[in-house]
């Protein structure tokens, strides 16, 4: 199961990317029958797995299945090393060294776990060095306007435990980050900065090295929120000089339930576990336990094993296809996508700016007509679409809305895709009169 592309240089390895071929090699994709075939432009909720991803897990369920880091057997051995190799190749991918990289259930688990771990350290709970985070009244957490609920709902949660105050970086109407203001907001009060790389609505790659420049100079622990950058962009987390980040593998080819926490080393060193249990623990009497140095410190109870190995098989997958390749081809479907929006009248696109860089992704309102009534009318024509807040409501409602469409792409898109939703799109004011 080989990928229509290999890499190389961005753009000799752009033009290779054939995303018709690259289609066969996922199966509920390429085994639709011609009567009912599927536009699917939902790859930013979840996107569509390579025969590559169940094979693998499919395989180490049939010869392989164990439970890992314990039992002296040679099957628990094998599950073992399994599970680690599908570490290293993971944390590779983003450029990382297999110990930075804790095993989450997705980005959700992976945000929950940083700021309940705060809370710990702020507690006095569970501290190796812990008191380098904890948190005093008054401190403040800041985040954007642009926050999927799962990077916001638990620092939100996180403040209202600790006395923090949650501020927030805001939008302009282009869709950019207002990052005079974060110069104005951010401070010695700052402790934490937490942001998303790319916005899951507006698809606009933020600058990172800005961001993390002027958390650097407050002092302050960054968390990126790498779920919508990690499948469409080559990705080095330790350049980029965030704390931590967070991803989810069901977003980037992979299984579900399953996700990373990259962290530098030193921030995962002196964080304090959130949840306890087995797997987690050196020595344990009835009254206390010491920890294992991370990543295990972070992964109490039984391992999604099978899950872990699907996802070193996708992002395997992905960088055979080459993710300079695989980027520049959705930036081609994206710019084909947002000027034919543009084109069609009554469309109103959120974050409409020009010149910066994206993904493939575009989010828009159709004039007098329902964002739920324009997805079922797409639906109706066999395109997948998103519509609602997008678990981002604060972001719609900035923009003075409640709800939008999202069209959102991954390598295996292709142009008679776009424009096949272009022309839907363009039917849906005339339709619904
Ligand atoms: N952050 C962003 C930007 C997302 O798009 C999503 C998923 O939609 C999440 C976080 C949450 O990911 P998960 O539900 O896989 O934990």
């Amino acid at each position: 199961n080989s990928p229509a592309s290999s890499s190389g240089g961005a753009t000799a390895a752009a033009a290779a990317l054939d995303a018709a071929a690259l289609r066969a090699d996922f199966p509920l994709l390429s085994g639709r029958p011609a009567e009912d075939p599927l536009i699917y432009l939902d790859s930013a909720a979840t996107a569509q797995r390579p025969q590559a991803v169940i094979d693998a897990e499919i395989d180490y369920l049939v010869r392989a299945n164990a439970a890992v880091h314990r039992g002296a057997h040679m099957l628990a051995a094998d599950a073992t090393e399994l599970f680690e190799d599908a570490r290293a190749t993971v944390a590779g991918f983003v450029g990382a060294e297999a110990e930075q990289l804790v095993w989450t259930s997705g980005a959700t688990a992976g945000v929950n776990l940083v700021a309940y771990a705060i809370g710990n350290a702020t507690a006095g709970r569970g501290a190796p060095a812990g008191t380098r985070f904890a948190l005093r009244p008054g401190d403040e957490i800041v985040v954007t306007e642009s926050e999927h609920h799962a990077n916001l709902i638990p620092w939100q949660e996180l403040a209202a435990r600790t006395g923090a105050v949650l501020r927030h970086i805001p939008v302009r109407e282009d869709g950019t980050l207002d990052l005079d203001a974060a110069a104005d907001l951010l401070g010695p009060r700052t402790r934490i900065v937490a942001f998303p790389h790319v916005s899951n609505v507006l698809g606009i790659v933020n600058p990172v090295d800005r961001i993390v420049a002027l958390a650097r100079e407050a002092g302050a622990l960054t968390v990126l929120d790498a779920c919508q950058s990690a499948p469409h962009l080559p990705l080095d987390l330790p350049a980029t000089g965030v704390d931590l980040a967070v991803f989810s593998g069901h977003k980037m080819l992979g299984p579900n339930a399953i996700g990373g926490l990259y962290g530098r080393a030193d921030v995962l060193d002196a964080l304090p576990p959130f949840l306890t249990g087995g797997s987690m623990i050196t020595t344990v009497t009835l009254d206390q336990a010491e920890y294992l140095p991370p990543p295990q410190r972070f992964e109490a109870g039984t391992q999604p094993v099978s899950q872990a190995i699907g996802l070193a098989a996708a992002v395997r997958y992905l960088a055979r296809v080459g993710m300079p390749a695989v980027h520049a081809h959705e930036s081609a479907l994206e710019r084909r996508m947002r000027d034919g929006l543009r084109e069609i009248p009554g469309i109103r696109l959120l974050g409409d700016a020009e010149g910066v860089d994206r993904v493939a992704l575009a989010s828009f309102e159709v004039e007098g007509v329902h964002a739920h009534d324009a997805g079922q009318f797409l639906d109706s024509r066999g395109i997948a679409v998103r519509v609602g807040h997008h678990c981002a409501a604060p972001l719609h409602r900035r923009f003075g809305m409640t709800a939008s469409v999202r069209a959102s792409a991954a390598l295996y898109t292709t142009d008679a895709d776009v424009d096949a939703f272009l022309d839907a799109v363009a039917g849906i004011r005339p339709f619904f009169g």
